[in-house]
This record gives structure tokens, sequence and C-alpha cells, in this order.
């Protein structure tokens, strides 16, 4: 289901008309000729798009404008080739509504020092003309990214095509709808939240249905479709049966198919692209949804447990963000469960009841059925397995009264030493930075939950740059971090975001 437009961004390239027709031809056929190189380069993961050179108030307001309404542009991207006097583009900055990337590049990369007049100095001065342009962003305090180098450098369209993702997390998150099965679990406070705040802060719908009208789609799905899918199941996934009878553990097994179809027909039905459910809170279900869930998430779906939407949105987010990426790892929810704090080895055990997506597992993947030590239901049917090596972000949205705070840790996923065959859940189990230590008593001050949103695909940057863009503080936990630092910023954003 991870959809996501045929997105495009626009190239608008500032100029004026001080220079003449011979010098705006230059303009236009070096901003012709750079994008056209970005789209060849195949690093970015969106298409740019050339629009005409923006010389006047009218023309640059106008085109903003068209940005606005076009369903297709996630964000314009800028560049002053020449000098672009900064008011003329108040209007249009004012009313435009998208991600912004000011592109800090030139036409050449070298000062041709043989051949270099004034002539070539008055068409070529974007380290003239960004600056003018820079400072009226500033001066109107609109959220933008800047970008600076030559546009042919690996670098630079690294740093564009990293953008890109963030500016469709922005324009994204206004259709993430999520559909609430089960209210938050009670007296837990993390997963709480304004969910009005919310939907002003990122657009997110979040509205609840009673848990046995999604139960009686499960119902409704027919023996046929549930056989071919387990079928499916037995195809793709090892089956673990650990001394459990066959035909019983198969029919715990289709119980999961039945409700993955349920499942995803209702949401279809009704539109949403993330789900929460709650072990405590299961109607008619006869399992608390596991392998169900995990497939759905492997599709694109949200998901939070317990009724935590904020973690529901946040990894649908991440899975739009993420979504076609060359090599992607993958993204899931995960919560902190267990600490190792042997000297050297320290890290957490990163699982959940049944509820972590396939989509970051390394190596096979099998089907256990095993009693829930909560809930009052049948022994739920779940896949098993490890995690992939390498660098992630743990992010938690929590709710802070007043406002929200958005706090990215990078970690270092590992293997575990050993394997830990009673363990009847998929795992992850990482180092947060700059040390398990640092790293844990920062989340715990800036008051980061148990559940996190985590992926392999995406940086601190930029979600960090997606929390900007939204409005809300973020607060990073990486190889930078000190204690005292951290809690002068956690005060610092008291102050600015009262
Ligand atoms: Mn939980």
């Amino acid at each position: 289901m991870i959809t996501g437009k045929n997105y495009k961004f626009w190239f608008c390239t500032g100029s004026q008309d001080l220079y003449g027709d011979e010098c705006l031809a230059h303009v236009a056929e070096h901003a012709k000729i750079i994008v056209a190189k970005l789209n060849e380069a195949g690093t970015l993961p969106y298409e740019v798009v050339w629009k005409p050179t923006l010389i006047t108030n009218e023309l640059i307001r106008k085109t903003f404008n068209e940005a606005n309404v076009d369903e297709e542009c996630a964000g314009v991207i800028t560049w002053m080739h020449t000098f672009s006097p900064a008011k003329s583009w108040i209007l249009g900055l004012q009313e435009y509504r998208k991600p912004l990337l000011h592109l800090h590049t030139q036409f050449n990369e070298e000062i041709p020092y043989d051949t270099i007049d004034m002539d070539f100095m008055n068409e070529n001065q974007s380290a003239h003309g960004d600056r003018e342009y820079g400072h009226i962003v500033s001066r109107m305090k609109i959220e933008r990214k800047v970008v600076v180098g030559h546009w042919s450098d690996s670098v630079v369209q690294e740093k564009i095509a990293s953008w890109m993702r963030t500016a469709v997390g922005v324009i994204e998150s206004s259709h993430i709808r999520v559909m609430r099965v089960a209210d938050n679990m009670r007296n837990v406070a993390v997963t709480e939240g304004d969910k009005v705040e919310a939907q002003l802060k990122f657009g997110w719908e979040v509205d609840t249905y009673p848990v046995n009208e999604i139960a009686e789609s499960v119902a409704a799905v027919s023996e046929a479709d549930t056989n071919a899918l387990v079928e499916e199941y037995y195809g793709k996934y090892e089956i673990l049966l650990e001394g459990r009878d066959p035909a019983e553990f198969r029919r715990h097994v289709a119980v999961q198919a039945q409700i993955e179809l349920g499942f995803e027909r209702f949401l279809e039905e009704k539109n949403y692209q993330a789900i929460v459910t709650h072990f405590g809170d299961l109607g008619a279900l006869k399992q608390l949804p596991g392998l169900a869930i995990q497939r759905l998430m492997e599709k694109g779906y949200g998901f939070g447990a317990e009724g935590d939407w904020k973690v529901a949105a946040m990894v649908r987010l991440m899975k739009i963000m993420t979504a076609g990426k060359k090599d992607a790892k993958g993204t899931s929810m995960l919560e902190d469960y267990t600490y190792n704090f042997v000297k050297g080895k320290e890290g957490i055990l990163q699982a959940h009841m049944l509820e972590i997506c396939p989509s970051i597992a390394d190596g096979p993947i099998s089907i256990k059925c095993q009693p829930l030590s909560m809930g009052d239901r049948e022994d739920p049917a779940r896949l098993v397995f490890t995690s992939k090596e390498g660098k992630g972000i743990a992010t938690s949205l929590v709710d802070l009264g007043n406002r929200f705070r958005l706090i990215i840790n990078d970690v270092d996923c590992k293997k575990v030493e050993k394997p830990m065959p009673k363990l009847p859940v998929a795992t992850n189990f990482w180092t947060p930075q700059p040390d398990l230590y640092t790293g844990a008593e920062a989340w715990i001050l800036a008051g980061g939950a148990h559940h996190t949103a985590f992926t392999y695909d995406l940086t601190a940057e930029q979600m960090g740059d997606w929390a900007d863009a939204m409005g809300i503080e973020a607060v990073y936990i990486d190889k930078d971090t000190n204690i005292r630092d951290f809690k002068r910023d956690l005060k610092l954003g008291e102050l600015f975001y009262r």
C-alpha cells in the first residue's frame, strides 16, 4: 500500500532584467543544464522541473502560487544566478506554503582565471545574489534548507536528495489518517496526547472505531481467501511448530491471515494509512493481531501498540519518506525492553509483544505460535526474526502538555552475542549514541517514550528538518551529546517553544 505520489520539485532561478537579454538567456540556459544533469545523475528520488527565470515581483508571486496548488509539486528549489533584489520575493514567499530549498551554487565550478572580466562577474554572482535572497528568507522567518556547493558534486546532490524526502514527509504528513480501534492503555501517560493539536501541527486525522466493527470485517473474509494467504505464509516463512500439532498450528496462523485481510480491507475502504490496537481491547477478535499487523506494516501501514497513535502516525510518515529508497533496510515500531549492561557490550534489546515490522529483518523469518503473557485470547501467531546491523535512528514524539517534542537518537544496531531460542518475538538490538549511559540518560531527561518509530533509512537531520517544518521542537541525541549541554538545550527549548 505504500503509495506517495509521483512528486516533482520546481527549480526556480532568480535574476533581474538589469543585465540585458543576453545575460538572461545564459541564466536560463545554465539553469536548464543544471536541472538536466541533476535528473540524469540518478541520485535524486524525485524529478526536478525547470521553471522560467524569476525576474519580477509578479512572476515570483505567480510561480509560488502555482506551486501551492500543483498537487504533484512537493517543493521549490531556489537559486539566484545573478543578483535578484530580495524585496521582489516578499509577496511570493509570504504566500508560499510548501517546502523550500535554497541551493547556494553557481554554474561554473572554478574561477576562469585567464578570461574572467566584469561581464563574467556580473553574470555569475550567486555568492552575492544568494546572500541578498537568504537575508529576506531569514528576516521573514521562513523555514528552509540551505545546501551549499557545486551542483555537480555528489555530496551536494545527496543533500538535495535527502531534503526531497523530508519535503515529501512535510507534504504527506497531512495525508496521514490513523484508525484507533482501541483507546490508549489505561493509566499509561506517554502514549497519550492532544489529537486536535496533532492535527493542527501535523495534519494527522486520528479517529476511533469500535473494535467490533473491524472484527466484523475480519469475520467477513472468506475461508478461500484466508487459506490462500496461509499458503503464501507457509511458502514464504519457516514454520516453527515447537511441538505443537501441525493442524492446530495452521488454524492459529489462519486466524492471523483472516485478520490481515479483514483489517486491510477495512483500512482501505475507510482510507486510513495507520492503525492502533490494544491487547486489552480485542472485542470479537480471536487473537491479538500479531503476524497480521507485522505484514500490514511491511506493506507500508503505520502501527502503534496499546493505542499509541503518535507512533502509528510516525511509522507511517517514515514509511512514506523512505518509499522507493534503493537498498532500504526497513522501518518499524519498536519498544525498549531489556538492557545488556555488560561493559563493552552495552545495548538495549528492542522488541514488542508481537508487532515488529519484517522490513527490518535480517535472515530467515519464522512463524511461531506462543501464549501471550498478557490478554485473554488464543495464542497468537507471529513472525520471529532478528534485525539488520548498521546505523539507524530511534524517534519518539511526546506531548509535553503545551507542545510536542521530537526526540531523535542515533543508534548502532548490532547482533546479539548468542541466539535467544526461548524468545518468541522479533528483536533488534542497539547501542544508543553516544553510549548507552549518556544516551538513555538524555532520552529519559527529554521525556522520551518506550515505544519508538525506528528506521535505518532516514537521518536525524531529515527528521529534525521535518520537525522544524512542523514548528515543533527537535532534540538530538548523538555522538556529540553530553548531558550538561543537553540539559541546557532542553531549557532553551522550554523558552523558545513556550
Ligand atoms: Mn508496548
